[in-house]
């Protein structure tokens, strides 16, 4: 008997922007909800083994930035910018991917232009459709704060 959940849309928000990390793996696009346990809380370490680590820690790394958005679970910070900005020339289509999800969560406007060249240029589609959605959360979240001052 199956045990794992499948997911046609988000139990949060409702919008249909689910990601599929894995067979039990989920998070969405929209909105903070993930189904993904923490990986590390050790900021430092992941942020290593994301440039360091061989492809398999690369990847784990990356999935667990992906928790960035969550203020409870909150690993890295716009000081890891940079870091991550250097991570989206990794090999890896999976971890430019992680790393570009992660970057519109942050909502890291420095990393604006290189997701833009993403968005555009990379030959996997994850990755550029990633890169996409990045932009326009870092896009929104720079409109609300011309807004709110
Ligand atoms: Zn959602």
């Amino acid at each position: 008997m199956d045990s794992y959940q499948l997911y046609k849309e988000c139990p949060q928000c409702g919008e249909e922007n689910i990601q599929k990390l894995d067979i039990n793996s989920w998070f969405c696009l929209d909105c903070d909800w993930d189904n993904l346990s923490t990986i590390s809380n050790d900021n430092d370490e992941l942020v290593s083994s994301l440039l360091h680590g061989d492809i398999h820690s690369r990847r784990i790394a990356a999935q667990s930035l992906i928790n960035i958005g969550d203020a409870e679970r909150h690993i890295a910070t716009q000081a890891d910018t940079q870091t991550l900005i250097n991570a989206l020339d990794d090999e890896d289509s999976d971890v430019r991917y992680f790393v570009a999800v992660a970057l519109g969560k942050l909502e890291a406007t420095l990393s604006l232009a290189k997701l833009k060249d993403i968005a555009q240029n990379d030959n996997s589609a994850l990755v550029r459709q990633g890169a996409s959605t990045a932009i326009e959360q870092i896009e929104e979240g720079f409109q609300k704060k011309l807004i709110s001052g």
